[in-house]
């Protein structure tokens, strides 16, 4: 194979699929199950470049000549590289020996398979006001072909790309990824509780491959997710910024710093997504740390903990162009209004309300019901002393003071 030096002109932005599903068994180390293999695949792509988003894992059935062959596991990973295409390819296939894969029969069981799914290319703006060219990548070599030429009709591989970019145009066919997954014929992929890997460090915000923010002029925008606990406010805040990220906008998110629920510098979902956020105990902190940083979307989670002069702060931020996501509980446990999310729900552009499944009767729940006695003021992340209720089921604990959950 002819290995070109990289490309330093630019960068590349790699869409891959990754699959397995038989055991792999190191010779002086315990096998590896079909998810272990991918999550330590994953990880192992950071010796190619930077993983920016991962999909969950998903469950498919084989496809091809091979039927009698256990289902397979299927995910998609972006990679933000320097490597050009044909040392990224070689890259892959090397990750792919590293994890057992031998190419015996054609489609049959298999440990690891890395596929390069699309490519990208940005180039740097001409100048620091013009934000950074990026361009799909067309390619047909004896080696490889890009787009990937069965791309468009594989489930295992459109369903977990259409999970973090489903807007994303193939550049052949000019179709969206989420509109070729609709139009495929009815098939087996099913979608598992796990993400394919969360990143043990941050991922690094891409600003711009210049280091030049691409801010969109004019007003910003402001959002709030609200509901009851265990309504996914924080997964759907972190999907968001995964968006921004991937169409290359830097971010930045917040916490209050008396969440203690996990490691102090990231917030997490109860479905066990993760990713950084910064603690920060005032929202002065929050100021002072904006002040220094250029992010165009800026992501808050348990914004009920804040106090009001979070208002005048957000409204500034949008009136200087940026998009605030805020992610917070709408009421307390009395079942009020909850500090200053109602007034930022009057103040937004859009409002998610969402709900979650009363524990009760399986309602849709727009309660949070704390269980016991307890009288403390915040139970931050005390999951087993709440639970999601519909109205019916909901029993307020009525003496309490608004302001406290
Ligand atoms: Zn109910």
């Amino acid at each position: 194979m002819h290995l070109k030096l990289p490309d330093r002109s630019g960068t590349w932005r790699a869409y891959l699929g990754l699959g397995g599903n038989v055991p792999y068994a190191p010779p002086s180390a315990p096998p590896l199950t079909p998810v272990q293999t991918l999550t330590r695949a994953c990880e192992a792509l950071g010796e190619l470049g930077t993983v920016v988003a991962t999909s969950h894992l998903w469950r498919t059935d084989p496809v091809g000549p091979v039927a009698d062959q256990p289902p397979f596991l299927n995910a998609v990973a972006v990679l933000d590289t320097n490597l050009a295409p044909h040392l990224l390819l070689a890259g892959l296939l090397a990750l792919e020996q590293r994890f057992g894969r031998t190419r015996t029969i054609h489609k049959g069981p298999r440990t690891l398979d890395l596929d390069l799914l699309l490519l990208e290319k940005t180039a740097p703006g001409e100048s620091p006001s013009i934000a950074p060219f990026i361009e799909p990548v067309c390619l047909e070599t004896p080696t490889l072909s890009l787009p990937h030429p069965q791309l468009h009709c594989r489930r295992f591989v459109l369903a977990p790309l259409a999970e973090i970019c489903p807007t994303l145009v193939h550049p052949t066919l000019r179709r969206t990824i989420a509109d070729l997954l609709v139009t495929l014929p009815p098939g087996g992929a099913e979608r598992l509780p796990d993400p394919l890997f969360n990143p043990p460090a941050p991922v690094a915000p891409i600003t711009s491959v210049a280091g030049h923010p691409r801010r969109a002029p004019g007003p910003g925008r402001l959002e709030v997710i609200t509901g009851p606990m265990f309504s996914g406010k924080s997964e759907e805040l972190m999907r968001r910024l995964r968006r921004a990220e991937i169409a290359r906008l830097h971010t930045v998110c917040f916490k209050p710093s008396l969440d203690t629920r996990n490691a102090p510098e990231r917030i997490s979902s109860h479905s066990q997504q993760v990713r950084a956020a910064t603690p920060v105990a005032t929202v002065h902190a929050m100021q002072a740390a904006l002040s220094q940083d250029p992010a165009e979307v800026i992501g808050i989670d348990e914004t009920q903990f804040f106090a009001q002069d979070l208002v005048p702060l957000l409204q500034s931020l949008v009136q200087h162009g940026r998009r605030v996501i805020v992610a917070g509980l709408d009421m307390t446990f009395a079942g009020e209004p909850f500090g200053v999310v109602p007034q930022l729900m009057a103040l937004a552009d859009d409002v998610s309300k969402l709900s979650a499944v009363c524990t009760i009767c399986g309602a849709p729940a727009v309660h949070s019901q704390r269980l016991g006695h307890s009288r403390a003021t915040v139970l931050v992340g005390a999951q087993e002393a709440y639970e999601a209720r519909c109205r019916l089921h909901f029993e307020p604990a009525g003496t309490t003071p608004a302001g406290e959950l």
